[in-house]
């Protein structure tokens, strides 16, 4: 099979060549309802997203990306809901680091990405078939403000770079730990589970915004013994038209411990 380097290295197989694919046409009701949310497009913006919708459902017909299909639900599940995110966002300042952990088909990394250009996005899943898609998506695109990462969160969280001597100041290169401004994600597990692999990315002072559905509260209070153990609260509950984004203050460093080992946030496990 052929391939062709990627924007974050990786080598993109030609199942994922979008070059001839055009962008899907938006349904009638998208800007009335995303003005409703308090979402209004810049230029380009839609065109860009429909273009994103279009490589997401032609790769999905040769690789597992997604259970949505139909367009109309595509625009709503999966552009709209990964853009209820932008209030939560808002205040981020140019040039502030985004991780999306357990991205898939770039959800909601993507359309962020697109929508906030002023923001500097990083879309990690532990599966390589989902990076190369979003490689060759991003190439498709011209996104400039976003990379992605093949690795598990378990193992990216830990990671404090390699250190680095410049005219005698030592910093550290490459850290994923602690590094972001802000971390983000959705339907990538129960939010005690969540909860341990998405906040130990996040700068002291970072949010961390996740998508969750009606069970939220339920999800809240059986993860509050591992908040209290990760030292960060629930900040507050925003509602939106298709759930509910449980946003997480960090105010101090995360212990060293989080996140565990993977076979701690297995499904067999007792916590
Ligand atoms: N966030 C996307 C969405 O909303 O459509 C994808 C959700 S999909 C159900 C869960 C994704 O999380 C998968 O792509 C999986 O590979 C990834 N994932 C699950 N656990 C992970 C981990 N510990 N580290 C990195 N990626 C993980």
């Amino acid at each position: 099979m052929s391939i062709s380097p990627g924007p974050s290295g990786s080598r993109i197989p030609l199942m994922f060549d979008f070059s001839s694919l055009q962008t899907l046409g938006e349904p009638a009701w998208l800007r009335e309802k995303a003005s409703s949310m308090g979402i209004e497009f810049d230029k380009g913006d839609i065109e860009k997203l429909g273009l994103f919708l279009a490589c997401l459902l032609d790769a999905n017909t040769r690789a597992n990306l997604t259970a949505v299909t139909d367009h109309d639900k595509a625009w709503d599940r999966h552009v709209l809901d990964s853009l209820s995110l932008l209030a939560v966002l808002a205040d981020l300042p140019e040039g502030a680091s985004v991780i999306d952990v357990g991205t898939g088909g770039g959800l909601p990394g993507l359309p962020l990405a697109i929508c906030a250009p002023h923001l500097k996005f990083t879309l990690l899943d532990a599966t390589a078939k989902k990076i190369a898609f979003l490689d060759a998506t991003i190439s498709r695109l011209g996104l400039t403000n976003c990379t992605t990462l093949t690795a598990r969160a378990e193992v990216a969280a830990h990671d404090i770079g390699t250190r680095a001597d410049a005219k005698g100041i030592t910093k550290r290169e490459g850290a994923k730990r602690e590094q972001f401004d802000a971390v983000v994600a959705r339907a990538v597990g129960a939010l005690k589970v969540l909860a341990e692999i998405t906040v130990p990315f996040a700068k002291i002072g970072g949010t961390i915004a996740l998508i969750k559905g009606a069970k939220a509260p339920q999800e809240i209070e059986e993860a509050q013994p591992v908040l209290h153990e990760l030292k960060c609260v629930v900040d507050t509950i925003v509602p939106t038209p298709t759930g509910q984004i449980v946003v997480l203050g960090k105010r101090v460093a995360t212990p060293r411990l989080f996140p565990r080992a993977e076979k701690v946030n297995s499904k067999k496990s007792k916590r």
